[in-house]
């Protein structure tokens, strides 16, 4: 009987498994081609400061707009791109974009401070040359350590290479802020974070989601804030889409969020316009 369940199985696991393979393939050399064409795009989702409603940031996501397809989903081309060796190629793209961003903000007067994050896959940290022009980058354009932040996740602090803990302390020297994005998704705990030297946690978007009508999920949040706090970290939490969730994070003690609530990521220039508009900065 079980051998006869597992050739059935087979028989309908083999079609979609292939498919699925299939499918990868098409959208790694899709990718592929869309790296070399330079038609992966950057947007930018502003972060808050909660209280206020102020702009005190932005975080660059990558958007890619394929022919076919329209837009693919980040959470679907970056594991393809880890994969397929492409992410170093894409993260050198979207930290130039990125950091030609924030350097146009830094020179803005009242924007000096204005910080731009930019997520990096845990194989950036371990592939020879792929991080080590950032700084350098930085400098030859005079930009501050302080304009740019990086997104890292939990993973990233289990792996015990040397070059992860060096290059991490790389970015601190030159005052790149250093955020530890989808808190509480991962398995890393509260000592993982003294060891490195974490400046912020971004609290996941799923915990917040679950938060106005889940008890529970209220008190992980507020049990991570309050954690935050005695650690001298400073808390983001993401995917804030209502008011009640604002409220509640903000009593908690939330110093920052973002989220559709306050803004969708926007195109460069979107962004641009909010930040230059002189009702940027007033009290909600
Ligand atoms: P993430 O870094 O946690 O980014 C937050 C995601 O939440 C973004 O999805 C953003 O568009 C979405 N989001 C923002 N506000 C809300 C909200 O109010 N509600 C909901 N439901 N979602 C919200 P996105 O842009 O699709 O990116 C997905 C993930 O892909 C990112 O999660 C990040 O892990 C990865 N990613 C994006 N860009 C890059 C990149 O340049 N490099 C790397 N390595 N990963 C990237
Ligand atoms: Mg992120
Ligand atoms: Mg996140
Ligand atoms: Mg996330």
């Amino acid at each position: 009987h079980a051998k006869a369940l597992g050739r059935n199985r087979y028989c309908h696991f083999a079609p979609a498994m292939l498919e699925a393979v299939g499918e990868r393939l098409q959208m790694g050399n899709d990718l592929r081609a869309a790296i070399t064409a330079g038609q992966l795009q950057v947007h930018y989702q502003p972060v808050v400061e909660l209280a206020s409603g102020r702009i005190v940031g932005a975080e660059a996501l990558v958007r890619w707009h394929h022919a076919s397809r329209g837009w693919v989903s980040p959470a679907r081309f970056i594991p393809v791109a880890e994969e397929l060796g492409l992410i170093n190629a894409i993260g050198e793209r979207v930290f130039r974009e990125a950091a030609g961003t924030a350097l146009t903000l830094h020179r803005c007067a009242g924007l000096e401070a204005f910080q731009i994050s930019v997520n990096v896959s845990p194989r950036q940290f371990v592939t020879p040359d792929a991080l080590e022009g950032w700084l350098e980058h930085m400098r030859a354009i005079g930009l501050p350590g302080r304009c740019i932040a990086i997104e890292i996740t939990e993973g990233l602090l289990l792996d015990e290479r040397p070059e992860v803990a060096r290059r991490l302390l790389e970015f601190r020297n030159a005052d790149v802020e250093i955020l530890l994005d989808d808190f509480g998704t991962g398995y890393s705990s509260m000592a993982y974070l003294k060891r490195f030297d974490i400046d912020s946690l971004k609290i996941d978007q799923s915990f917040v989601a679950d938060m106005a009508g889940n008890g529970s999920d209220r008190a992980i949040v507020e049990a991570m804030i309050a954690m935050s706090r005695k650690l001298g970290l400073y808390v983001v939490a993401e995917g804030i889409e209502t008011e009640a969730q604002r409220k509640v994070l903000c009593e908690a003690g939330c110093d920052f969020g973002q989220g559709y609530l306050f803004s969708a990521p926007v195109p460069r220039q979107r962004l641009l316009d909010m930040m230059r508009r002189p009702a940027n900065g007033s009290e909600r």
